[in-house]
């Protein structure tokens, strides 16, 4: 029995966040899926409740579970918010507590969606490339930081910073996920200017001889910024720092050209995860039944591939979805001419009834 905390957090996340627990709940009943359910607030909707957008109880109850599923925070209402009742400080919170620093960012295009991509269909279509982005540690943390004056004038300075364990730990993440794809990590840093990049490559190559079925190559940030629209295809798993994986994950989602279909994941050192769709609250369409919960389905998931192991679940879901594109159902976002444009709750019902076989 796996224990998963569910945040559904503000705006679409809980549309969304409702259609992948008809999921779990299809998957428990039928599947013996053994996933039991905790119901916790995040963001926004917690600090209206509570006074915090990180209450001690949903604190306790991410300590004491196998994996978190988060919609979203944030929204207009809280923006004049102190800094440190912000939604966005939930999530942060949650991070740093549960020492999430291994965060993976697939970018998938469906052969179904490939219309949606800025690039064309042939460089795009059928690409499955996995960001893995090292997330607690480098030039967002690194001390000495701050602007100070100097000379005269202002200076602004921060440290980028890698301990050899930091890169040990996020080398292996990165491995053992490429065991379970195409066996390929390709290490991205900037060994020719930085030290620190010296460090990051000389430890990826140690690292690298655990896993003697993984092949390892490198490159520098600005070849990989340029393959990535060049041709993306080349890379099964790609890691990297993260500064260098905070731009390369975005710009790879936008490959895809479609943010609600894409999930993320968080892990620590036990493989507890804080699964996630990439997107925001999207408060815009909030509460009007037309926000995609693809990205949120496709995060379960993921949860049950890296987390939980279930990877037959995992497949079972994945195939699911491929089912309901075929079959020409979308939402609004990723819908095309001749499409059948359906809502939240439809699309939800249909990855369901896909599940049935
Ligand atoms: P957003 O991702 O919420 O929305 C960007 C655009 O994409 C909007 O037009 C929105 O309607 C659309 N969109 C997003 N998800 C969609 C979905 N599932 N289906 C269809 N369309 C979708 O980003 P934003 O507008 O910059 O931010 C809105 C709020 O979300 C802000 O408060 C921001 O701080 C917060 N945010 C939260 C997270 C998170 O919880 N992880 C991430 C990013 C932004």
């Amino acid at each position: 029995m796996s224990k998963v905390l569910i945040l559904p957090g503000d705006g679409i996340g809980k549309e969304i966040v409702a259609q992948a627990l008809k999921v779990i709940d299809y998957l428990n009943e039928n599947h013996n899926l053994g996933m039991e359910l905790i119901h916790g607030l995040v963001g926004g909707s917690a600090y209206d409740e509570t006074g915090s957008p990180l209450p001690q109880e949903t604190l306790d109850a991410a300590h004491n579970c196998d994996s978190i599923l988060l919609g979203a925070v944030g929204g207009y209402e809280w923006e004049s918010l102190p800094r440190d009742l912000r939604p966005e400080r939930g999530l942060l919170g949650l991070r740093s507590e549960l020492d999430l620093f291994s965060n993976l960012r697939p970018a998938i295009l469906y052969p179904q969606l490939a219309s949606a991509s800025t690039l064309r269909e042939e460089i795009v279509s059928g690409l499955d490339l996995m960001i893995v982005r090292e997330l607690v540690a480098g030039i967002y943390f690194g001390q000495p930081r701050g602007v100070e004056e100097r000379n005269g004038e202002k200076f602004g300075f921060n440290t980028a910073t890698y301990s050899e364990s930091q890169i040990e730990r996020i080398g292996h993440s990165a491995f053992q996920i490429a065991q379970k794809r195409n066996k390929r990590v390709c290490s991205v840093d900037k060994a020719n200017v930085l030290e620190v990049c010296e460090l990051w490559r000389d430890t990826m190559e140690r690292v690298g001889k655990n896993y003697p079925d993984v092949e390892l190559s490198h490159m520098y940030v600005d070849n990989a910024a340029m393959q990535l629209v060049r041709q993306p295809k080349q890379f099964d798993v790609m890691v990297t720092s993260n500064l260098f994986g905070d731009v390369l994950s975005d710009c790879a989602a936008m490959l895809t050209g479609s943010i609600g279909m894409l999930p993320s994941a968080s892990l620590n050192k036990d493989n507890v995860g804080m699964y996630e769709p990439i997107h925001g609250s999207a408060p815009d369409i909030a509460g009007q039944d037309i926000a995609n919960p693809l990205a949120t389905i496709l995060s379960v998931s993921m949860m049950l591939r890296y987390s939980l192991n279930q990877s037959d679940l995992a497949d079972k879901i994945d195939q699911s979805i491929v089912k309901v594109l075929d079959q020409g159902y979308r939402t609004r976002d990723i819908a095309s001419d001749g499409d059948n444009i359906i809502g939240t709750n439809e699309m939800g019902d249909r990855v369901v009834e896909a599940l049935k076989g």
